[in-house]
């Protein structure tokens, strides 16, 4: 066995990064198998998209079903304190950086499953209910043992390289111990889908609404369908376990009978799912490739839901990641050093989201970000990155040095109001 191998490429996971991989390898004339152990539709959560996704749906050739699949439009977002007062809105049309600022905001079973659709049409084996168990990275191959999710029949299959996109399971992050935590984002966020709960007021009734708690904690309410809602918290852990304990259910009622906007908002709602519970859903990777292997989306890294970053960075990454396996097949060389530009690129792209990730998590932050009448340039320099433009113009990136400037300053003097809470109770991490 030396060269001879079953296909070119291997994809474990089939959410957005790994479809977008597979995708994106066949357009570029490989044979690729890709591994899901579900079979869709399945629930996921993350909903909310970004507006560079529109140039992942065009370079995927899923534009024209993305539009026709009417999932609600998403314009930007409407930021509220607890009490509703605050509120105004993050605009997408104002960022000249990006092609297209309206996005959109999806349901994922349906959503995933258009991308698996796709990756099947150009060709890519694509096997539904099979779970990688193991990898083996040898000098020549790749080597996956998979198993069916049904009755546990085991295949081995022989490629030159394997893309992880196993998301937070991390098949190949758990193997090399590559997953570095976030301390200042370990968050846990309690979530369910509703019916009739009322859009936004105005020609833009299905952006995103994203209200501040009057702790450390914050909501989202996203229209994923006409009907439904996904309506979430999230709080740092630190914070949540002081909170009088419950079933989910319990305290996903409990946090929105304690913040006003949303009580008055979910008055009439009636909840479609069970109550889900996810924590521990930052961290990062100590390396994003190595010699046969490649990471994309969450399997790599992924940061707080706050700035719906998770599923359009899942995209970009997928694609670049079969740009990098092209290539290097295209060298008949896999090793690490091949994918150190792949590795500096994720890093960098992390590391941008993470400062206003973090900095979200502070009330100088929310200060700012919840003004009513923020500085014009500077925020919509803000909003460039927060549309999805993290590899923005010197322009805008200087503009956002001066936003945590003013962030920095705000720790000491008051430049704008101060509507956040400093005590300790408040609950946010770094205070
Ligand atoms: C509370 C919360 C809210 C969020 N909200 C948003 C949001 O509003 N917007 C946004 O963009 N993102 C959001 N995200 C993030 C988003 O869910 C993820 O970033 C996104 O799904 C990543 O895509 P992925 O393809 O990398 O991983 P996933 O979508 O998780 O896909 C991984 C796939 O791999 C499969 N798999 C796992 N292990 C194996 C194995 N061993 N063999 C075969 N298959 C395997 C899984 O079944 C899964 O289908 C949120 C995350 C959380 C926790």
């Amino acid at each position: 066995m030396t060269d001879t191998y079953d296909f070119d490429f291997a994809v474990a996971g089939g959410g957005p990064a790994g479809s977008s991989a597979a995708i994106s390898l066949a357009q570029r004339g490989h044979s690729v198998v890709l591994f899901e152990r579900e079979t869709f539709p399945r629930f996921h959560i993350g909903e909310s998209l970004l507006s560079t996704a529109n140039d992942h749906f065009a370079k995927l050739g899923v534009a024209e079903t993305m539009e026709a699949a009417c999932f609600p439009d998403k314009w930007g977002a409407r930021l509220f304190t607890h009490d509703g007062l605050s509120g105004r809105g993050v605009d997408f049309t104002d960022v000249t950086e990006v092609t297209k600022p309206k996005t959109v905001q999806v349901c994922r079973e349906v959503f995933d499953k258009i991308l698996l659709d796709r990756a099947r049409e150009l060709g890519v084996d694509v096997r539904e209910g099979y779970r990688v168990n193991a990898c083996e990275l040898g000098p020549d191959a790749a080597i996956l043992d998979v198993a069916s999710s049904d009755d546990g029949v085991a295949a081995r299959v022989r490629v030159h390289a394997l893309v992880d996109a196993t998301g937070r399971n991390g098949l190949l992050a758990r193997k090399f111990n590559l997953r570095t935590d976030e301390p200042l984002l370990a968050n846990i966020a309690v979530f369910s889908h509703y019916k009739n709960v009322p859009r936004l007021a105005g020609d833009r009734p299905d952006d995103i609404r994203l209200v501040a708690r009057n702790d450390a904690g914050w909501f989202w309410l996203i229209p994923i369908s006409k009907e439904l809602m996904s309506v979430g918290v999230v709080v740092p852990k630190s914070l949540y376990l002081q909170l009088p304990k419950g079933s989910p259910e319990e305290m996903l009622d409990r946090a929105i009978a304690g913040t006003p906007v949303l009580a008055e908002l979910m008055r009439g709602a009636t909840r479609e799912w069970p109550v889900r519970v996810e924590k521990d859903f930052s961290y990062s990777a100590s390396a994003y490739a190595g010699d046969r292997w490649i990471l994309a989306g969450d399997a790599g890294s992924f940061l707080d839901p706050v700035f719906s970053t998770g599923v359009s960075i899942a995209m970009e990454s997928g694609i670049e990641a079969a740009i990098e396996l092209d290539r290097a097949l295209a060298r008949n060389d896999f090793s690490a050093r091949q994918f150190a530009a792949f590795s500096r690129r994720q890093r960098r792209r992390f590391k941008t989201f993470r400062r206003f990730v973090v900095g979200f998590y502070t009330p100088q932050f929310r200060d700012l970000f919840f003004d009513p009448n923020p500085p014009r340039h500077i925020f919509k320099a803000v909003v460039t990155v927060l549309a999805g433009k993290w590899d923005s113009s010197l322009r805008t990136r200087l503009l956002n040095r001066v936003f945590f400037a003013i962030v920095a300053i705000q720790k000491r003097f008051s430049l704008t109001r101060m509507m956040f809470r400093r005590d300790p109770s408040a609950g946010y991490p770094g205070e």
